[in-house]
């Protein structure tokens, strides 16, 4: 999911009256000292109130269970969504101050952004919908617009007469939960319409670390990333110089010049590194089966490239160990 611009999230801050947000989710707030309120903690038994909004801040804390911070963060935690959620459901104003149907910390499954599509129209009003709703993305999203027009692309008349939109993921925002049965059904239609793709995020992959890659990890872990982090709220483990979470293709290029700059003679990236560890698995005896999980591939087909690495080993061993495998040299005087 493309990551949210640090200027759209420090607006939403500012914009956002935190206070309004914490009542409506009915908490209730008294004066408290100078410029401060405070109410009962909605994240734990509160007896005395503990919880305290500084509006010109736009920042809470509770003295009691010690969880803080913006308005954000508060939506993100109240109602059990992503932090990328609780954005767009700030960013779409009002809807916010609908407090959700379900307790705290509970995981929402109803989603509290509006569906931007009739789910009972049919196909090609729909997709119409869709499309409609990526332009809307596209026409609110300063950072997009600003994508196109340091492309050279931008044309007010191409973005209106195309209805070019922003595919930014957010559509999955407003879907109800995949695991409700409206969820699923929704989900496989826009799927076989090609307006979704379930992403490899679907997925859970489980990838083993290693003992001299984990003490690494841990070494970057506390020297490394702590001088990279730019907002707490970014979870990705590893992060570029400015503090983001990799794309692949800026991982890519990166990894690309470090293959070069080895001076090892071979050209490649990422894969080159996934291709190196299946085949040394491969060569060390471990099943099939398990490389293909740790890579990530769903059929067994994506990793027989893999094999064919291993067949060249295999068939020099059988060309040398097997008793019929110089079947060229046996028919050279066919009878
Ligand atoms: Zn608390």
């Amino acid at each position: 999911m493309p990551r949210i611009p640090d200027t759209e999230i420090d607006r939403i801050k500012r914009e956002t009256d935190l206070a309004a947000l914490v009542r409506s989710r009915g908490v209730e707030l008294k004066k408290h000292g100078t410029g401060n309120l405070i109410g009962t903690c909605p994240f734990h038994e509160d007896k005395d109130p503990s919880f305290i909004v500084t509006p010109a801040k736009g920042l809470f804390h509770c003295m009691g269970c010690g969880v803080a911070g913006n308005a954000i963060q508060f939506v993100e935690k109240f109602d059990g969504v992503s932090f990328r959620h609780a954005f767009e459901i700030l960013n779409a104003g009002p809807a916010a101050f609908t407090p959700p149907a379900d307790a705290p910390l509970k995981k929402a499954t109803v989603p509290r952004l509006d569906l931007p599509f009739d789910p009972d129209a049919n196909d090609a009003t729909l997709m119409r919908q869709v499309v409609d709703y990526y332009h809307e993305r596209l026409l609110t999203t300063p950072a997009a617009l600003d994508y196109l027009r340091g492309r050279g692309l931008y044309s007010e008349e191409a973005v209106d007469r195309f209805r070019l939109g922003f595919a930014d993921r957010t559509l999955c925002l407003r879907l109800p939960d995949k695991n409700r049965k409206d969820g699923a059904a929704i989900r496989t239609r826009l799927q076989s319409l090609g307006l979704l793709r379930e992403g490899k995020g679907g997925k859970d992959r489980v990838v083993p670390v290693g003992e001299r890659a984990l003490s690494w990890l841990t070494r970057y872990l506390e020297h490394a990333r702590p001088m990279l982090e730019t907002a707490a709220s970014e979870r990705a483990l590893f992060l570029t110089g400015y503090g983001e979470r990799f794309s692949a293709m800026y991982l890519g290029n990166w990894v690309r010049r470090v293959i070069e700059a080895a001076g090892i003679g071979r050209s490649g990236s990422c894969h080159l590194f996934r291709h190196s560890c299946a085949t040394h698995m491969l060569e060390n005896g471990a099943d099939i089966r398990f490389i293909q999980q740790m890579l990530g591939h769903a059929r067994l087909d994506t990793t027989q490239i893999y094999t064919e690495v291993g067949i060249v080993q295999l068939r020099e061993v059988h060309a040398r160990t097997h008793p019929h495998a110089h079947l060229q040299t046996a028919n050279k005087d066919p009878k």
